[in-house]
């Protein structure tokens, strides 16, 4: 994603060499866009072999199939951050059990990079019903995925999923 103005004194940006890379960066004071990837998290719910997926209702890939979860907020962790996503998107109340994997991605119309952590996670307590982002919710047989998965990333950790279950 790229900035117009500094975030700090608001100059307009220019291009410049940082480390090997081109980076934008303030000519008035010294603040660099490093344009980090964004740390996200996706949580994995299995139950009786099907796995919890979440339509989505904005866009970007509106209407497609994604794995519950979300960005980070400031300073919070990710199992916390898996934690309240998959109450805000599912209602279930969940213990992140395991790490599966990191994925990168791009975010919409290459807009910026995600960092993807994805958690496998055992529900505790709630029934699953769909929240705000999501159109509805439905229980999948990791054999059976939907033809419309929203990013690139959630069909490796879908598959890696699908792999360690059948093993
Ligand atoms: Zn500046």
């Amino acid at each position: 994603m790229a900035y117009r103005f500094c975030l700090e004194c608001g100059e307009q940006l220019e291009a410049r060499k940082v480390d090997e890379r081109c980076l934008q960066a303030c000519p008035k004071c010294r603040f660099v866009h490093y344009n980090n990837p964004r740390p996200c998290v996706g949580v994995l719910v299995v139950r009786y072999g099907k796995v919890l997926l979440v339509q989505r209702a904005v866009e970007p890939f509106k209407g497609h199939w994604d794995i519950p979860g979300g960005f980070l907020n400031s300073n919070e962790h990710p199992a916390e951050a898996a934690r309240r996503e998959m109450l805000e998107e599912t209602g279930l109340a969940v213990v992140p059990t395991e790490v599966l994997g990191f994925y990168m991605d791009v975010y919409g119309e290459e807009e910026f990079h995600t960092l993807n952590i994805c958690y496998l996670a055992r529900p505790t307590d709630g029934e699953a019903r769909a929240g705000s982002d999501a159109v509805r919710l439905r229980w999948f047989p990791l054999d059976d995925l939907p033809e419309k998965i929203a990013f690139n990333w959630e069909r490796e950790a879908l598959e890696l999923l699908r792999r360690r279950l059948n093993d």
